[in-house]
């Protein structure tokens, strides 16, 4: 039986046994690295992030039960399965193993059958697991995007802009936040259709794509506004930044699916700090609604009252 091939650490003080598995392993098409004692094991881990690791209970330096409470304790080496190889015949061994957090045990001396079933069994494990976490790091990701534009959506950012607010801290230096809202949007829809309205939310969101820098974040705050965060700016890039996503939308008009052109603006309102994330994106939103009151098509800067 073979379940695809794997590296395997193997980590024993008796060479014999270390022999013996590699022989085994390897014909399995497997790929062998050996350790001696526990240190050596940990080492190996680290380095080349084996699928499996059979692991010796008594090896000098550090026994193989230290070596898996090692193993438990890091968090990048937690979920690679070990199966442990003990000599003894009473049991407290096997229990102290799987207590600690072993996926399976194997005693010696074994049988090729048993060996190679336990390693395949472990490999399946590991298996799974890696793809649980890969399809949990694509969840995350798509949880974090707006469905309609691409762009980053509101959970994304307000996480953002809370990291970047403590980083900013850290270094002394302010967050930007500039919210852009569309001006008479509802009249978009009601006169060229919701499906009209999509295609613009989304030619927006490519126009500003274009505005931000990669280390800032822009994103669909709500329905259509779009907010950019911006990391180490001063007031005034960041006013720039605004006038910028202001300029590019009303460059041009917006070409429809049915081929008509409609002029498209957003009215604009920016802040910076490095306080309470709530209350900057507070007062970028009132600083919107007095472009809007001037307005519209139209960039204001928070004025405190
Ligand atoms: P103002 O210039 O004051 O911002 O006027 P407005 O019409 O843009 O603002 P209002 O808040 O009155 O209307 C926003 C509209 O945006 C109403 C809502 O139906 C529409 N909208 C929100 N989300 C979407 C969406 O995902 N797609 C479409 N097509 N329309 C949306
Ligand atoms: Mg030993
Ligand atoms: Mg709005
Ligand atoms: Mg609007």
């Amino acid at each position: 039986m073979n379940s695809g091939s794997a590296t395997i650490l193997v980590a024993d003080d008796s060479m014999v046994v270390r022999a013996v598995l590699r022989r085994q392993l390897e014909a399995d098409g497997h790929t062998v690295v050996e350790a001696v004692d526990g240190a050596e094991a940990l080492r190996a881990c680290r380095e080349v992030r084996p699928d499996v690791v059979l692991l010796d209970v008594e090896m000098p330096v550090l026994d193989g039960h230290a070596t898996l409470e090692r193993l438990k304790a890091d968090p990048e080496l937690r979920d690679i399965p070990v199966v442990f190889l003990t000599g003894r015949v009473d049991t407290a061994d096997v229990v102290t193993g799987l207590r600690l957090g072993a996926h399976d045990y194997l005693r010696k001396p074994f049988e090729s059958n048993e060996l190679m079933a336990r390693v395949s069994a472990a490999l399946r494990t590991k298996w799974l697991q890696d793809e649980l976490r890969s399809r949990n790091a694509e969840l995350d990701r798509v949880s974090r995007i707006d469905m309609l534009t691409g762009l980053y959506n509101r959970r994304h950012l307000d996480e953002h802009l809370r990291r970047a607010i403590a980083a900013a801290r850290r270094h002394d230096r302010e967050v930007g936040v500039v919210l852009a809202d569309i001006d008479h949007f509802k009249l978009i829809n009601d006169h060229h259709g919701h499906l009209a309205g999509d295609a613009v939310l989304r030619e927006v969101a490519t126009r500003l794509q274009g505005t931000v820098r990669t280390e800032d974040a822009l994103g669909r705050w709500g329905g259509e506004e779009f907010i950019a965060v911006l990391s180490d700016t001063s007031p005034e890039g960041i006013a720039v930044i605004a006038e910028r996503m202001r300029q590019v939308i009303a460059a041009s008009p917006f070409t429809l699916d049915d081929g008509s052109q409609i002029p498209v603006t957003v009215s604009i309102g920016h802040t910076s700090g490095s306080g309470d994330a709530e209350i900057l994106v507070h007062r970028a939103d009132d600083a919107l609604y007095a472009a809007k009151g001037a307005g519209r098509n139209r960039v204001e800067a928070y004025a405190a009252a």
